[in-house]
Formats: structure tokens, C-alpha cells, sequence
């Protein structure tokens, strides 16, 4: 098979995970037979600032066309970061439908948690969070700017199809998992969306009857993902109790720098977007020590979307195995001093020879 990549480095970090991993995904692919061509787009915070917008008016049109769109990470200190979002990754999730952000979070042996007695494989859940409306719908405005009486309103927007798109695919991750479903709204204080939401979940959980059903409240289901994250399978959440607790799945099971994220067009009428969770991460940005495990562990979970399972299996079992070598070289977020080209190189040769 052959497939058309969009690529998009971005900003920061996201240049250096993405320049480092890409031609590894490239070459594993190749090695499986499979046959991938990228195209770079140079879209981001270097654009904005010489042109006025992160990507072109056309920018959705020119990405409709490949299989998949394979993204670094957006955020430059001297840009506004609600500018960077608004820009570039919001309009591709939104524009593509794209309506499950599923985010693994696992515990690989050789990684220590800041969690106490935590080992290899103990924790194992997987976050499905809407990606397309909720708490992050541009609905609201800013009036009476600059005077005593200014004010903001900002809107979240629940509908039944896009609630419906996050909420199915999670149930059925449950029932191929292990049967689990921690449902995690605040709908005491949310009363109209977030109520609707659990309805959603309590009718669509009729048709999953072995699917036992959890029902947390976020402030709780923080609490729980530090004091028993083990007991977690599978999470379903709004777009912004979902993008929070994932980055706090991510530093339980080790560092941001491990956790990947997808962002799924549940029709395929659109192509779907692979990144990692992290974002540019100014405090260690042109320091070629960003960790790439979480852009190549997305890269796995295209290949998976793709239908090419054994490339996917291929580049994750590479990533356990090195993960769980003591000699092999890893970044500083995990605890060593390894580049991030040294993490990819030890790779390319696990994967390609
Ligand atoms: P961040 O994810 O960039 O960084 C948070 C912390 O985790 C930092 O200390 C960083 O050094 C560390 N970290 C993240 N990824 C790492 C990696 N691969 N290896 C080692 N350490 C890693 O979040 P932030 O600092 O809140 O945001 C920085 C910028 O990124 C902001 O502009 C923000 O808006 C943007 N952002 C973009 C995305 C995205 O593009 N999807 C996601 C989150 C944040
Ligand atoms: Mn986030």
C-alpha cells in the first residue's frame, strides 16, 4: 500500500520531534513494504509573524486530499497561544470532523512514575476526549472593551451527534479492553451540557450491556488518577476535562514526552491528525532534547489507523524494547541526557538496521 502524509512540524519542539522522527516512520514503513510520501508544510508561528496567519485561507483544502496529517506542535512565546490553537490546530479538528481525541496513557517497563510502587504495564487506560466543540466551541465574544463594565462570555456547546461520535467509539474500546467505562463530566455544576452529555452516555450504554459504567466527577477523577490510576481502562471526557487529564496521564506514566494523541474522523470522510500530547514547550525549545517518543508513538497509532498494524506493532514494541534498556540512551524527562536524534538513531536501528 502507499499513503500520502501531510506533515506539519510547527513551532518549537515540535520542529525538532517531528524533523527527528519522520524519516524514521518513513523507513519503517518502507522495511514493512508499505510505502509513505510525505509532503512538509511549513504552517505555524513563523508564519503568523512574517504573514499575518499561521496557515493559508486554503490550508484545510490543500490538507483534504492526503491520507493522514502528521502534526508537531504549535506555541511560540512571542504569539498569543489562543492565536497559535485558533490558527492551525482547532480549524483541522473542528473543519475534519475529527471528533475523537483518543490518548493512551501506559506505564512502559523501564519508566519510573512519580507515582509510588507503580511497575511496567500497571498503568494501562485510554482517554477518549471530544475534540470538536464542549468547552473549546468559539462561541462567546468580549464586550464593552476596556471600560469598568467589560465583559466575556464563553459558551460551551454540546450536540448530540458529536457527543454521540466520542461517546460510541469509547464504549467500544471498553468492550475490547476490559469492559470498563469511567464517564468524567461535572454535570452537578454543568447542569444543562454536561447533564445532556450523561444522558448520552446512559442511552448509548444500553447497547453495551457488558460495558460496566463509571460516573466521576472531574475534580474526583483527578484525585483518582493520582491515588489509583490502575483501576482506570477506559475514559470518556469533554474536550477540556479530557486535554487536562491527559497531560496528567501523561506524567504518571513517566513524562508528556511518552504520550501520543490522535484526532479521529470517525466517517474517514476526512483525513484523521496524529501528534503528540505535549505542546512546543518553550523551556527546553532549540535544545535538541525534547523527547520524540510521544511524535513516534503517534506515528505508530497512524500506521494502526491506517490499517497497517504490523508497522505499528512494530515501531511500539521498538519503543518498549528500548524503554526498557538501561543502556540505551533517553532523554532528560525520563532520566537521562540523550538528544533527541540519539533516541531516534538507537531506534532506526532497532526498526531498520
Ligand atoms: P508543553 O506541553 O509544551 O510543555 C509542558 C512541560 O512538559 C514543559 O516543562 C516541557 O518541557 C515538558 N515537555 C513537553 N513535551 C516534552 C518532550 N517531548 N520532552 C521533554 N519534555 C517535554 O506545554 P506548555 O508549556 O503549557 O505550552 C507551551 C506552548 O505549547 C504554548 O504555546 C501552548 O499553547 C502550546 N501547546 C500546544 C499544543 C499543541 O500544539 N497541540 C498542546 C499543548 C500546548
Ligand atoms: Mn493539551
Amino acid at each position: 500500500m502507499s499513503y500520502d502524509i501531510a506533515v506539519i512540524p510547527g513551532d518549537g519542539i515540535g520542529i525538532e520531534v517531528v524533523d527527528a522522527v519522520e524519516p524514521l516512520l518513513v523507513d519503517t514503513a518502507a522495511a514493512h513494504g508499505v510505502d509513505v510520501s510525505t509532503t512538509i508544510f511549513d504552517w505555524g508561528s513563523e508564519r503568523y509573524l512574517d504573514e499575518g496567519s499561521m496557515m493559508p485561507e486554503d490550508g484545510l483544502a490543500r490538507l483534504e486530499s492526503f491520507d493522514a496529517v502528521f502534526l508537531g506542535a504549535v506555541g511560540h512565546p512571542d504569539v498569543p497561544d489562543h492565536v497559535t490553537l485558533r490558527g492551525l490546530r482547532l480549524p483541522i479538528t473542528k473543519g475534519f470532523n475529527q471528533h475523537v481525541c483518543k490518548r493512551p496513557s501506559y506505564l512502559f517497563e523501564g519508566v519510573r512514575s512519580p507515582l509510588r510502587n507503580y511497575e511496567g504495564g500497571d498503568i494501562d487506560f485510554v482517554v477518549y476526549r471530544q475534540n470538536t466543540e464542549g468547552e473549546y466551541a468559539d462561541v462567546g465574544g468580549r464586550e464593552h472593551r476596556g471600560f469598568e463594565n467589560e465583559v466575556a462570555v464563553q459558551a460551551s456547546v454540546f450536540t448530540r451527534e458529536a457527543t454521540e461520535a466520542v461517546v460510541r467509539p469509547a464504549f467500544e474500546a471498553a468492550s475490547e479492553r476490559n469492559g470498563k467505562l469511567t464517564n468524567v463530566t461535572k454535570s452537578n455544576a454543568q447542569a444543562h451540557g454536561m447533564v445532556f452529555w450523561d444522558d448520552i452516555v446512559a442511552e448509548v450504554s444500553e447497547d453495551y450491556p457488558g460495558v460496566e459504567v463509571e460516573r466521576l466527577l472531574v475534580d474526583a477523577a483527578s484525585m483518582d488518577l493520582v491515588r489509583r490510576p490502575d483501576e482506570f481502562d477506559v475514559i470518556v471526557a469533554s474536550n477540556l476535562f479530557g486535554d487536562v487529564l491527559t497531560d496528567l496521564g501523561g506524567i504518571i506514566s513517566g513524562s508528556l514526552g511518552l504520550a501520543p494523541s490522535t484526532n479521529i474522523n470517525p466517517d474517514r470522510s476526512s483525513p484523521s491528525m496524529f501528534e503528540p500530547v505535549h505542546g512546543s514547550a518553550f523551556d527546553i525549545m532549540g535544545e535538541g532534547v525534547a523527547n520524540p517518543l510521544a511524535t513516534v508513538l503517534s506515528g505508530a497509532l497512524m500506521f494502526d489507523h491506517l490499517g497497517e498494524t504490523a508497522v505499528a506493532t512494530a515501531i511500539e514494541t521498538a519503543v518498549a524494547e528500548q524503554l526498557a534498556d538501561a543502556a540505551a540512551p533517553r532523554t532528560a524527562d525520563i532520566g537521562g541526557d540523550a538528544t533527541t536524534v540519539a533516541v531516534t538513531d538507537d531506534l532506526a536501528t532497532r526498526l531498520v538496521g
